[in-house]
Protein backbone atom coordinates (compact mmCIF):
# COMPACT_ATOMS: atom_id res chain seq x y z
CA UNK A 1 0.00 0.00 0.00
CA UNK A 2 1.17 3.94 -0.37
CA UNK A 3 1.95 5.56 2.72
CA UNK A 4 3.78 8.84 3.97
CA UNK A 5 7.02 7.58 5.59
CA UNK A 6 9.67 9.86 7.50
CA UNK A 7 12.88 7.73 6.89
CA UNK A 8 14.94 9.82 9.83
CA UNK A 9 14.84 12.23 12.58
CA UNK A 10 14.18 16.05 10.93
CA UNK A 11 14.30 14.78 7.50
CA UNK A 12 11.07 15.37 5.18
CA UNK A 13 8.74 12.88 4.40
CA UNK A 14 8.04 10.62 1.22
CA UNK A 15 5.25 8.55 -0.65
CA UNK A 16 6.46 5.18 -0.51
CA UNK A 17 5.31 1.56 -1.39
CA UNK A 18 5.16 -0.52 2.44
CA UNK A 19 3.63 -3.37 3.55
CA UNK A 20 0.19 -4.02 4.17
CA UNK A 21 -0.12 -4.18 7.99
CA UNK A 22 -1.39 -7.40 9.59
CA UNK A 23 -3.17 -7.07 12.82
CA UNK A 24 -1.39 -8.08 16.48
CA UNK A 25 -4.01 -10.12 18.52
CA UNK A 26 -5.08 -6.29 19.94
CA UNK A 27 -5.44 -4.51 16.83
CA UNK A 28 -7.90 -3.96 14.21
CA UNK A 29 -6.96 -2.91 10.73
CA UNK A 30 -8.96 -0.20 9.28
CA UNK A 31 -9.20 1.67 5.95
CA UNK A 32 -8.29 4.99 5.95
CA UNK A 33 -11.21 6.94 5.08
CA UNK A 34 -10.16 10.56 6.02
CA UNK A 35 -6.70 11.64 7.82
CA UNK A 36 -6.10 14.79 9.11
CA UNK A 37 -2.94 17.72 8.84
CA UNK A 38 -1.73 19.17 11.67
CA UNK A 39 0.52 21.54 12.68
CA UNK A 40 1.79 18.82 15.16
CA UNK A 41 3.17 17.24 11.63
CA UNK A 42 4.93 20.03 11.32
CA UNK A 43 6.24 19.92 14.74
CA UNK A 44 7.40 16.45 14.36
CA UNK A 45 9.00 16.81 11.25
CA UNK A 46 11.51 19.55 12.60
CA UNK A 47 12.01 16.90 15.58
CA UNK A 48 10.52 17.94 18.42
CA UNK A 49 8.69 14.52 19.43
CA UNK A 50 11.45 12.51 20.92
CA UNK A 51 10.05 9.54 21.33
CA UNK A 52 9.21 8.91 17.11
CA UNK A 53 10.57 5.69 16.18
CA UNK A 54 11.83 5.84 12.34
CA UNK A 55 11.11 5.31 9.70
CA UNK A 56 7.10 5.97 10.69
CA UNK A 57 3.93 6.98 9.04
CA UNK A 58 3.02 10.04 9.39
CA UNK A 59 0.00 11.48 10.38
CA UNK A 60 -2.58 11.13 13.84
CA UNK A 61 -5.49 12.17 12.40
CA UNK A 62 -8.20 9.36 11.72
CA UNK A 63 -11.63 7.82 10.79
CA UNK A 64 -11.47 4.94 9.45
CA UNK A 65 -13.69 1.53 8.12
CA UNK A 66 -12.47 -1.85 10.11
CA UNK A 67 -11.36 -4.39 7.16
CA UNK A 68 -9.49 -6.69 9.68
CA UNK A 69 -10.09 -7.97 14.07
CA UNK A 70 -7.08 -9.21 16.15
CA UNK A 71 -7.93 -12.55 17.89
CA UNK A 72 -8.54 -10.75 21.38
CA UNK A 73 -10.41 -7.96 19.91
CA UNK A 74 -14.60 -7.92 21.41
CA UNK A 75 -16.72 -4.74 20.48
CA UNK A 76 -15.51 -4.19 17.59
CA UNK A 77 -16.60 -5.69 13.86
CA UNK A 78 -15.58 -5.60 10.03
CA UNK A 79 -17.48 -2.66 8.58
CA UNK A 80 -17.74 -0.48 11.68
CA UNK A 81 -16.67 2.83 11.37
CA UNK A 82 -14.11 4.00 13.84
CA UNK A 83 -12.01 7.40 15.12
CA UNK A 84 -8.57 6.75 17.27
CA UNK A 85 -7.50 8.63 19.75
CA UNK A 86 -4.10 10.11 18.92
CA UNK A 87 -2.42 7.71 21.30
CA UNK A 88 -2.65 4.03 22.55
CA UNK A 89 -3.04 3.46 26.49
CA UNK A 90 -2.29 0.63 28.07
CA UNK A 91 -5.77 -0.06 29.27
CA UNK A 92 -4.72 -1.66 32.52
CA UNK A 93 -3.25 1.16 34.47
CA UNK A 94 -4.50 3.42 37.35
CA UNK A 95 -5.02 6.00 35.25
CA UNK A 96 -6.67 3.93 32.57
CA UNK A 97 -9.10 1.99 34.60
CA UNK A 98 -10.23 5.42 35.80
CA UNK A 99 -11.22 7.33 32.59
CA UNK A 100 -8.11 9.55 32.13
CA UNK A 101 -6.13 7.33 29.74
CA UNK A 102 -4.71 10.33 28.52
CA UNK A 103 -2.03 10.38 31.27
CA UNK A 104 -0.98 6.78 30.65
CA UNK A 105 2.69 6.14 31.63
CA UNK A 106 2.83 3.31 29.05
CA UNK A 107 0.45 4.91 26.31
CA UNK A 108 2.44 5.04 22.88
CA UNK A 109 1.25 7.99 19.95
CA UNK A 110 0.42 7.26 16.34
CA UNK A 111 3.08 8.95 14.03
CA UNK A 112 5.85 8.17 17.28
CA UNK A 113 5.84 5.08 18.59
CA UNK A 114 3.34 3.28 16.41
CA UNK A 115 2.69 4.10 12.68
CA UNK A 116 0.15 6.97 11.89
CA UNK A 117 -2.39 7.53 9.54
CA UNK A 118 -1.38 8.67 6.29
CA UNK A 119 -1.73 5.73 4.17
CA UNK A 120 -4.59 3.51 2.37
CA UNK A 121 -4.38 0.85 5.39
CA UNK A 122 -3.84 1.77 9.44
CA UNK A 123 -3.00 -0.86 12.47
CA UNK A 124 -4.83 0.46 15.40
CA UNK A 125 -4.85 -0.80 18.98
CA UNK A 126 -8.25 -1.63 20.46
CA UNK A 127 -7.95 0.74 23.64
CA UNK A 128 -8.07 3.87 21.51
CA UNK A 129 -11.00 3.69 19.09
CA UNK A 130 -14.33 4.56 19.25
CA UNK A 131 -17.16 4.05 17.13
CA UNK A 132 -18.61 6.46 14.87
CA UNK A 133 -22.50 7.37 15.21
CA UNK A 134 -24.08 6.76 11.36
CA UNK A 135 -25.21 10.50 11.36
CA UNK A 136 -21.51 12.24 11.78
CA UNK A 137 -19.52 13.26 8.46
CA UNK A 138 -16.66 11.49 7.91
CA UNK A 139 -15.22 14.93 8.32
CA UNK A 140 -16.41 15.46 11.60
CA UNK A 141 -15.63 12.37 12.99
CA UNK A 142 -11.80 12.56 11.87
CA UNK A 143 -11.65 16.14 13.63
CA UNK A 144 -12.96 15.10 17.10
CA UNK A 145 -9.77 13.14 18.62
CA UNK A 146 -7.48 16.59 17.87
CA UNK A 147 -9.84 19.13 17.69
CA UNK A 148 -13.38 18.91 19.04
CA UNK A 149 -12.68 16.32 21.25
CA UNK A 150 -9.94 17.97 22.48
CA UNK A 151 -11.54 21.39 23.25
CA UNK A 152 -14.59 19.27 24.87
CA UNK A 153 -12.06 17.95 27.27
CA UNK A 154 -10.08 21.07 27.85
CA UNK A 155 -13.57 22.65 28.94
CA UNK A 156 -14.08 20.22 31.33
CA UNK A 157 -11.14 19.87 32.43
CA UNK A 158 -11.44 23.86 33.51
CA UNK A 159 -14.40 22.99 35.10
CA UNK A 160 -17.10 23.41 32.18
CA UNK A 161 -18.86 26.86 30.88
CA UNK A 162 -22.57 27.28 31.96
CA UNK A 163 -25.01 28.20 29.97
CA UNK A 164 -24.76 32.29 28.76
CA UNK A 165 -21.29 32.56 30.14
CA UNK A 166 -19.00 34.01 27.68
CA UNK A 167 -16.60 32.20 26.28
CA UNK A 168 -13.76 33.76 23.93
CA UNK A 169 -11.39 31.69 21.74
CA UNK A 170 -8.42 33.09 20.32
CA UNK A 171 -6.90 32.37 16.81
CA UNK A 172 -10.34 31.57 15.70
CA UNK A 173 -9.87 31.33 12.16
CA UNK A 174 -7.36 28.64 12.81
CA UNK A 175 -7.92 24.72 12.16
CA UNK A 176 -8.23 24.28 16.18
CA UNK A 177 -10.33 27.74 16.60
CA UNK A 178 -13.17 27.91 14.43
CA UNK A 179 -14.13 24.44 15.75
CA UNK A 180 -13.73 25.67 19.33
CA UNK A 181 -16.38 28.23 19.06
CA UNK A 182 -18.53 25.64 18.20
CA UNK A 183 -17.95 23.27 20.59
CA UNK A 184 -18.15 26.23 23.59
CA UNK A 185 -21.39 27.25 21.45
CA UNK A 186 -22.94 23.84 21.92
CA UNK A 187 -22.21 23.41 25.33
CA UNK A 188 -24.24 26.68 25.60
CA UNK A 189 -22.18 29.39 25.97
CA UNK A 190 -22.20 32.49 24.29
CA UNK A 191 -19.02 32.99 21.96
CA UNK A 192 -16.58 35.34 21.29
CA UNK A 193 -14.13 34.86 18.08
CA UNK A 194 -10.88 37.29 17.64
CA UNK A 195 -8.95 37.12 14.93
CA UNK A 196 -6.37 39.46 13.62
CA UNK A 197 -8.21 39.81 9.18
CA UNK A 198 -11.15 41.77 8.74
CA UNK A 199 -11.45 38.53 5.70
CA UNK A 200 -11.84 36.36 7.80
CA UNK A 201 -13.60 38.13 10.73
CA UNK A 202 -16.55 37.25 8.06
CA UNK A 203 -16.41 33.86 8.20
CA UNK A 204 -16.49 33.82 11.92
CA UNK A 205 -19.17 35.63 12.18
CA UNK A 206 -21.10 32.61 11.15
CA UNK A 207 -19.99 30.66 13.82
CA UNK A 208 -19.56 33.10 17.00
CA UNK A 209 -21.91 35.40 18.45
CA UNK A 210 -19.29 38.06 18.48
CA UNK A 211 -15.95 39.03 16.68
CA UNK A 212 -13.21 41.22 17.30
CA UNK A 213 -10.47 41.97 15.00
CA UNK A 214 -7.13 42.57 16.28
CA UNK A 215 -4.06 41.75 18.84
CA UNK A 216 -5.44 43.91 21.47
CA UNK A 217 -8.59 42.65 22.43
CA UNK A 218 -9.03 42.79 25.82
CA UNK A 219 -10.65 45.64 26.13
CA UNK A 220 -13.16 45.33 23.59
CA UNK A 221 -13.53 41.56 24.82
CA UNK A 222 -14.68 43.18 28.38
CA UNK A 223 -17.05 46.31 27.19
CA UNK A 224 -18.98 42.85 25.22
CA UNK A 225 -19.20 40.82 29.12
CA UNK A 226 -17.69 38.89 31.99
CA UNK A 227 -15.55 36.38 29.72
CA UNK A 228 -15.46 33.29 32.21
CA UNK A 229 -13.66 31.38 29.56
CA UNK A 230 -10.72 32.07 27.06
CA UNK A 231 -9.60 29.16 24.74
CA UNK A 232 -6.29 30.43 23.71
CA UNK A 233 -4.96 28.33 20.55
CA UNK A 234 -2.38 30.64 19.48
CA UNK A 235 -0.34 31.17 22.37
CA UNK A 236 2.58 33.53 23.56
CA UNK A 237 1.59 36.09 21.09
CA UNK A 238 -2.13 35.93 23.12
CA UNK A 239 -2.04 34.75 26.41
CA UNK A 240 -1.17 38.22 27.66
CA UNK A 241 -4.50 39.46 26.32
CA UNK A 242 -6.46 36.50 26.91
CA UNK A 243 -5.51 36.88 30.86
CA UNK A 244 -6.80 40.31 30.82
CA UNK A 245 -9.72 39.65 28.85
CA UNK A 246 -10.65 37.50 31.80
CA UNK A 247 -13.23 37.98 34.67
CA UNK A 248 -12.36 37.08 38.21
CA UNK A 249 -12.40 33.67 38.57
CA UNK A 250 -11.99 32.96 34.72
CA UNK A 251 -10.29 30.00 33.50
CA UNK A 252 -7.61 30.02 30.60
CA UNK A 253 -7.52 26.69 28.56
CA UNK A 254 -4.35 27.04 26.52
CA UNK A 255 -3.62 24.96 23.73
CA UNK A 256 -1.73 27.35 21.50
CA UNK A 257 1.78 25.42 20.51
CA UNK A 258 2.31 27.21 17.80
CA UNK A 259 6.52 27.27 18.68
CA UNK A 260 7.39 24.72 21.73
CA UNK A 261 10.94 26.82 22.19
CA UNK A 262 8.60 30.32 22.90
CA UNK A 263 8.87 31.43 26.44
CA UNK A 264 6.48 33.73 28.01
CA UNK A 265 7.06 35.65 31.47
CA UNK A 266 4.09 35.51 33.57
CA UNK A 267 3.25 37.94 36.14
CA UNK A 268 2.09 35.88 38.69
CA UNK A 269 -0.10 38.55 39.65
CA UNK A 270 -2.87 38.01 36.89
CA UNK A 271 -3.55 34.85 38.48
CA UNK A 272 -3.32 35.40 41.89
CA UNK A 273 -5.15 38.41 42.08
CA UNK A 274 -8.11 37.25 39.58
CA UNK A 275 -8.10 33.79 40.92
CA UNK A 276 -7.78 32.58 37.80
CA UNK A 277 -7.78 28.87 36.34
CA UNK A 278 -4.86 28.22 34.03
CA UNK A 279 -5.40 25.21 32.15
CA UNK A 280 -2.88 23.85 29.59
CA UNK A 281 -4.06 21.08 27.77
CA UNK A 282 -3.50 18.64 24.70
CA UNK A 283 -5.94 15.36 24.22
CA UNK A 284 -9.22 13.52 24.65
CA UNK A 285 -9.40 9.91 26.23
CA UNK A 286 -12.71 7.94 24.87
CA UNK A 287 -15.23 9.38 26.96
CA UNK A 288 -14.03 12.97 25.39
CA UNK A 289 -14.66 11.57 21.96
CA UNK A 290 -17.58 9.47 22.53
CA UNK A 291 -19.37 13.02 24.03
CA UNK A 292 -18.34 15.41 21.72
CA UNK A 293 -19.27 12.91 19.14
CA UNK A 294 -22.79 12.94 20.61
CA UNK A 295 -22.83 16.90 20.63
CA UNK A 296 -21.64 16.44 16.77
CA UNK A 297 -24.70 14.09 16.09
CA UNK A 298 -26.83 16.92 17.38
CA UNK A 299 -25.50 19.02 14.53
CA UNK A 300 -24.47 21.91 16.72
CA UNK A 301 -20.69 20.65 15.18
CA UNK A 302 -19.52 20.70 11.67
CA UNK A 303 -16.40 20.54 10.13
CA UNK A 304 -14.88 23.60 8.58
CA UNK A 305 -12.58 22.04 6.18
CA UNK A 306 -10.21 24.55 3.62
CA UNK A 307 -9.16 21.55 1.62
CA UNK A 308 -9.06 17.44 1.26
CA UNK A 309 -5.57 16.26 -0.38
CA UNK A 310 -5.10 12.71 -1.51
CA UNK A 311 -1.43 11.14 -0.67
CA UNK A 312 0.18 12.25 -4.08
CA UNK A 313 -0.36 15.52 -3.27
CA UNK A 314 -0.09 16.03 0.56
CA UNK A 315 2.40 19.04 0.21
CA UNK A 316 -0.43 21.11 -1.25
CA UNK A 317 -2.24 20.26 1.93
CA UNK A 318 1.08 21.68 4.15
CA UNK A 319 0.74 24.56 1.56
CA UNK A 320 -3.01 25.24 3.02
CA UNK A 321 -2.08 25.01 6.31
CA UNK A 322 0.85 27.38 6.23
CA UNK A 323 -1.46 29.45 3.98
CA UNK A 324 -2.65 32.20 6.40
CA UNK A 325 -5.84 32.94 4.48
CA UNK A 326 -7.04 29.44 4.13
CA UNK A 327 -9.76 29.02 6.99
CA UNK A 328 -10.57 25.46 8.57
CA UNK A 329 -8.35 21.93 8.52
CA UNK A 330 -6.42 20.64 6.04
CA UNK A 331 -7.85 16.43 5.27
CA UNK A 332 -6.66 14.24 3.26
CA UNK A 333 -8.44 11.09 1.06
CA UNK A 334 -5.70 8.39 0.59
ZN1 LIG B 1 -3.52 16.95 15.31
ZN1 LIG C 1 -2.73 2.95 31.17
Amino acid sequence: MKAIVVPAPKQNYSLQEVKDPKPNSDEVVIRVVRAGLCYRDLLQLQGYYPRMKYPVVLGHEVVGEIEEVGDNVSGFKIGDRVISLLYAPDGSCEYCKVGEEAYCKRRLGYSEELDGFFAERAKVKVTSIVKVPQSVSDDAAVIVPCVTGMIYRGIRRAGGINKNEYALVTGASGGVGIHAIQVAKALGARTIGVTTSEDKAKVIRKYADHVIVGSKFSDEARKIGDISLVIDTVGTPTIEESLRSLRMGGKLVQIGNVDPSQIYSLRLGYLILKDILLVGHASATKYDAEQTLKLTEGGNISAVVAGHVNLDNIDEGYRMIKDRNKIGKVLLKP
